[in-house]
């Protein structure tokens, strides 16, 4: 369990194929080229991170649904009990796709969508898209999370809470990502923008839901830096087309171990290694890996810096989930439950 063992990976992304069949002008996550990796090859890589122990896979690229086995390949992440996750821009998929993937027992899909019509920068849009959502509110059986993004090179800001607004109208989920540059480094937002990524947060009703837990995200609109420790190369990793373990997609080269050379050593080290680009670092799942360990190890001060209080109440006074969550978490109250706990972490990686 995750939150138990600190020497093992919370999450891994693995890439089944750098090739995308679209070309979104922010990205640097693909090519027009690469052949899928081959499934033996897919299927060994699946091995080696479970036997490092990795909780969550999530299966990226380019567009994993390019891969022409990716149903394959997802099944073996299930074989190993490990949870299996997709981001894809969705453009692949039809009924029987969905079905396909209900059948191999994938847990979780996120499809980022840009804007409401296409445009020069991306065709990910609600307009090419929004069949495929109703498809997948009538089909799956798999989470899913419709991804906004607002950042410098998205021009219509407003049109990611249309976005958003019709994701939950479906009985999806909805978050917000702000976007980064070219090595994962904040592009300051303007007031709209910033205004739009906090509308979006507040339509997401559960108060221990993953669009709540941002606080990273609340520093990095107002353009301040954030003290935390990235723990990519160790609790989080990302292992590219050629089975090359990197800190994540923007820090690519470090520290490119072979994933079949990777050891818990290896883990260790890069786990407490300093990353110099983490003040203003975007890359979301590593900061919600980031704030597992922080629960685990500090409990109450995460609480608190995850829900502050106003100046003016006075007395720390938690939600009642949180009471519940303080209760089972804080060392004079061992009553921790593994299936609560599970369900906290997943929750926090935006996986339930
Ligand atoms: S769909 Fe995703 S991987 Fe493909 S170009 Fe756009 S952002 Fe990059
Ligand atoms: S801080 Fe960590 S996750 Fe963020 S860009 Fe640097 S290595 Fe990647």
């Amino acid at each position: 369990m995750a939150l138990k063992s600190a020497r093992r990976p919370v999450l891994a992304h693995i890439i089944p194929t750098r090739r995308c069949n679209l070309s979104c002008g922010y990205c640097n996550e693909f090519n027009s080229f690469s052949k899928p990796v081959p499934i033996d090859e897919m299927l060994r890589r699946i091995d080696l991170l479970a036997a490092l122990g990795t909780m969550v896979i999530t299966l990226s690229g380019g567009e994993p649904l390019l891969h022409p086995q990716m149903e394959e390949i997802v099944r073996q992440i299930r074989r190993h009990g490990i949870i299996a996750e997709v981001l894809t821009n969705g453009y692949l998929l039809t009924p029987e796709r969905i079905k396909r993937l209900n059948r191999a027992g994938l847990d979780h899909m996120q499809i980022s969508i840009d804007n409401v019509q296409p445009d020069e920068v991306s065709k990910k849009s609600l307009k090419v898209l929004d069949q495929k959502l109703r498809w997948l509110a009538e089909l799956a059986e798999f989470h899913v999370n419709i991804n906004s993004v607002v950042g410098a090179s998205i021009e219509h800001p407003e049109e990611a809470l249309t976005i958003a607004r019709r994701a939950i109208e479906l009985g999806l989920s909805s978050t917000v990502g702000v976007i980064h540059d070219h090595s994962g480094q904040l592009r300051p937002l303007s007031a709209e923008q910033e205004k739009v990524v906090q509308e979006i947060a507040s339509l997401s009703r559960p108060i221990f839901s993953a669009a709540r837990h941002n606080p990273w995200q609340e520093n990095l609109i107002r353009g301040l830096p954030n003290e935390w420790h990235c723990r990519a190369g160790g609790r989080y990793l990302y292992v590219c087309e050629d089975g090359l373990v990197h800190y994540c997609s923007q820090q690519r080269g470090h520290p490119a171990i072979p994933l079949s050379r990777y050891t818990h050593e290896d883990l260790e080290r890069e786990s407490g290694t300093t990353k110099p680009c983490a003040p203003y670092c975007t890359v979301s799942c590593v900061h919600r890996v980031a704030l597992l360990d922080s629960l685990r190890e500090n409990p109450r001060s995460t609480l608190e810096r995850l829900f502050p209080q106003p100046e003016a109440s006075g007395q720390q006074r938690f939600p009642v989930p949180v009471r519940i969550l303080t209760a089972l978490f804080l060392p004079s109250n061992p009553t921790s439950s593994r299936s609560f706990l599970r369900r906290t972490a997943l929750r926090i990686l935006g996986l339930s």
